[in-house]
C-alpha cells in the first residue's frame, strides 16, 4: 500500500544501510555506539512528527542545505552530495503526476475508493513522492502531468485530488 506504510518499509530497508555505511569508516570511538541502536542520531523530524503534519494537510520533509536536494524520506547524509547538513522544511501540497498505475483491486481500506491511481507525483516545491488519487478509471482521468493536491486523509498513506 502506499504511503507512509511504504515509508516506514523504506525507512527499515535503509537503516541497516546506513549502518553498513557506516561500517565502512573508522570504528565507532566509543565502543557504546555499536550496540546501542536507540542512541543512534536521528532524521531531524520524526516518522511521528511527519505523520502529524500530514494529518494537519501539510507535507514536511528533509533538505539538504548544501545542494538543496530535497527528500521526503529521512535522511542522515545526503544521498547526492554526502552533506550532514540536513534540515527539515515544509513542501508545497500541490503538485503533476509524473507516472502511476490504476489499482482496481484493493485492499479494505481502499474498497470505498477503487479504482484509484497509485501514482508518483513531483511536488510543486518540493521532492517526488508517492501517493493515491481515488476513483480514475483510465489515462483520460488523470492525464501525466495532471495537477494534483495532498488532502488530509483518514486513509492510509497520502492522498491526493485533481485540481
Ligand atoms: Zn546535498
Amino acid at each position: 500500500m502506499p504511503g507512509l506504510d511504504k515509508v516506514e518499509q523504506t525507512i527499515a530497508a535503509t537503516q541497516p544501510g546506513v549502518r553498513s555505511a557506516v561500517g565502512h569508516a573508522p570504528p565507532p570511538a566509543t565502543p557504546t555506539q555499536g550496540h546501542s541502536p536507540h542512541q543512534a542520531i536521528r532524521p531531524v523530524l520524526s516518522l511521528k512528527e511527519q505523520k502529524e503534519l500530514l494529518r494537519d494537510g501539510k507535507i514536511w520533509g528533509f533538505h539538504c542545505s548544501k545542494c538543496k536536494h530535497d527528500r521526503f524520506d529521512p535522511m542522515l547524509r545526503c544521498p547526492k552530495c554526502g552533506s550532514t547538513e540536513i534540515a527539515k522544511r515544509q513542501f508545497s501540497s500541490t503538485g503533476k503526476i509524473v507516472s502511476y498505475t490504476i489499482q482496481s483491486v484493493a485492499s479494505e481500506s481502499f474498497l470505498n475508493e477503487t479504482p484509484f491511481a497509485f501514482a508518483l507525483i513531483k511536488l510543486d516545491d518540493g521532492p517526488m513522492c508517492s501517493g493515491w488519487v481515488p476513483y480514475i478509471r483510465n489515462e483520460k482521468e488523470l492525464p501525466l502531468g495532471a495537477k494534483v493536491e495532498y488532502v488530509s486523509s483518514y486513509k492510509p498513506g497520502m492522498m491526493f485530488e485533481k485540481r
